[in-house]
């Protein structure tokens, strides 16, 4: 029996893990979230305190990091980390611990390695170019830096946080540019992706599209 990876990238905040999520539900597919690794090495590097530029020990640090992505849970050396992985130091830093190529492959092994012997739904950013190139379907979800910015500023405002929207919007825009430009595996659409743009468009609407082309 063969099974299926269906890869969904994209830009920060565009709504990929929702309809990763959801389509993972629908179809019965396992849903991985690749992100979820890289800010759990980000979140044990910054508990640590090892200023990033120290390369050499962040990647001795992954090295020695037991990652784990199981029934929708973040594992961090055996601890659950789904909330502190979302804090926004994390979410500052992350894109460097993910631009360092030893990081990388040490993330894209264990990707590999857990998508095994199952059906899955991944999301990140290199799902479709470089960890699963043979990926049976391939989306590149994305929409406006505008309309990504409202929707976190939305989501963090119901949740009581105070935010600023022009904070949000740069910082999503910082880490695109990284996430974009940096030399290994950079954030691009697959030249087989189907390129769906949210932008004014609901979760439903994204959903019925996605599933309308697999
Ligand atoms: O998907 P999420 O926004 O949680 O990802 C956090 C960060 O992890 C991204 O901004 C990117 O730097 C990195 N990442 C990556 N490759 C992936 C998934 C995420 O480089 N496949």
């Amino acid at each position: 029996m063969s099974y299926k990876v269906i890869a969904i990238d994209g830009p920060a905040g565009a709504g990929k893990s929702t309809i990763a999520k959801k389509l993972a539900d629908v179809i019965g597919y396992t849903y991985i979230d690749s992100g979820a690794m890289y800010r759990a090495i980000t979140l044990k590097i910054l508990v640590k305190n090892i200023p990033l530029k120290e390369t050499e020990k962040l990647i001795s640090i992954a090295e020695e990091t037991e990652i784990d992505f199981r029934d929708n849970s973040i594992y961090l050396d055996g601890i659950v980390v789904n909330d502190e992985i979302r804090e926004e130091r994390v979410s500052r830093n992350v894109s460097y611990v993910a631009a360092i190529p030893e990081i990388r492959k040490l993330m894209v092994d264990i990707q590999r390695k857990i998508s095994r012997n199952k059906n899955v739904v991944m999301d990140g950013r290199d799902v479709g170019t470089v960890i699963f190139p043979q990926a049976d379907v391939k989306f590149y979800i994305t929409a406006s830096v505008q309309e990504r910015a409202a929707r976190r500023y939305n989501e963090l405002k119901q949740k009581g946080y105070e935010a600023e929207i022009q904070d949000i919007k740069s910082q999503i825009a910082k880490r695109d540019h990284i996430d974009s430009t940096r030399s290994d595996s950079p954030l691009r659409a697959a030249d087989d992706a189907i390129i769906i743009d949210t932008t004014g468009k609901s979760i439903e609407e994204v959903l019925d599209e996605v599933i309308s082309n697999i």
